[in-house]
């Protein structure tokens, strides 16, 4: 049912990064990916980000960067414990008034695990009492000596409210993605992950999906988890309307014939009817699991 082969180098072509933001409560995930979003827009793409789809594409000196919008841990740590691999860089804001905390060690032990590379913005320098050379001697501590000290981690300074350093951390992104050589295959059947899905009163099960390899049409037959169906209309987060989806571009589908959880692995397959017998195959697994464990 599924295409696993593996892609011969010859098909592989560059694909733009995929980038969580991870920290700690309040040191600013969420303004600076609502910065980021406007400085796109500053760039004149026409319409601007207009809906929340769970992921968004902005450009910087031409190139898209992907971000998944959805800062804090919950939805990488799920998507990791269901075997998806999903991001390549994770930006970890630190508030320069705060300091590493709790939350910024777990993320930090997350991209580790996951062994992507990290950037650290050093968030909130312009405040009073931001203290970002107290920040630079505790990333120390953890194991992330920043370039300036003569280490390998970089570190930009911002402030997500007043919008200072936030070009520079974008190009430091592409430079790190460009040491990865990040390549897919755009010439085969899509699979990909599901970043986020929910039920919509009127449109039914909405997914946003973020596509891996190959390239999703619309019209496709897709099997996600326990979700199956074709996919009728497919958006992107600017609210336009998409027929296809290469690697590294997430989008918004309408059509799955139920909620597909975070984390789940989507195929496009051909065979409709086979996809429909796996995810009966899937359910019924689940319930006998589900049995086993209330048995014991
Ligand atoms: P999150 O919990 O990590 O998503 O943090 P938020 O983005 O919600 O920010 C938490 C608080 O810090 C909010 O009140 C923001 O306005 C504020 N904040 C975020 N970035 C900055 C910054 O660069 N400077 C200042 N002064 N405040 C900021």
């Amino acid at each position: 049912l599924f295409d696993e082969s593996e892609d011969k180098e010859e098909n592989l072509e560059p694909r733009s990064p995929v980038i969580v933001v991870m920290g700690h409560v309040d040191h600013g995930k969420t303004s600076l990916l609502d910065r980021i979003r406007k400085t796109d827009v500053a760039a004149g793409e026409a319409g601007g980000i207009t809906q929340h789809i769970g992921a968004y594409r902005v450009k910087v000196n031409g190139r898209p960067i992907t971000f998944l919008d959805t800062p804090g841990h919950a939805a990488f740590t799920s998507m990791r414990a269901r075997g998806a691999k999903i991001t390549d860089i994770a930006i970890l804001v630190v508030a320069a008034d705060d300091g590493i905390m709790p939350q910024t060690i777990e993320a930090i032990n997350h991209a580790k695990a996951a062994e992507i590379p990290i950037i650290v913005a050093v968030n909130k320098i312009d405040k009073e009492n931001a203290d970002p050379d107290r920040v630079l001697q505790q990333l120390t501590e953890h194991g992330l000596v920043p370039e300036e000290w003569g280490g390998e981690t970089i570190v930009c300074k911002i402030s997500a409210k007043q919008g200072i350093g936030i070009e520079n951390l974008l190009e430091m992104v592409l430079l790190t993605a460009d040491m990865q050589e990040l390549k897919a295959n755009p010439n085969r059947q899509a699979k990909g992950a599901v970043i986020e899905a929910k039920l919509d009163r009127g449109r039914g099960p909405v997914a946003t999906v973020l596509v891996q390899n190959g390239t999703l049409h619309a019209g496709d037959t897709v099997i996600a988890g326990k979700a199956v169906g074709r996919v009728r209309v497919m958006t992107d987060e600017r609210g336009r309307k998409l027929e296809n989806a290469g690697p590294s571009v997430p989008v918004e589908i309408i059509g799955l014939g139920e909620v597909p959880d975070a984390g789940d692995i989507f195929y496009a397959v051909d065979n409709e009817r086979m996809a429909r017998e796996l995810v009966e195959q899937r359910k019924e697994k689940e319930k006998e699991e589900r049995n086993k464990a209330m048995q014991k």
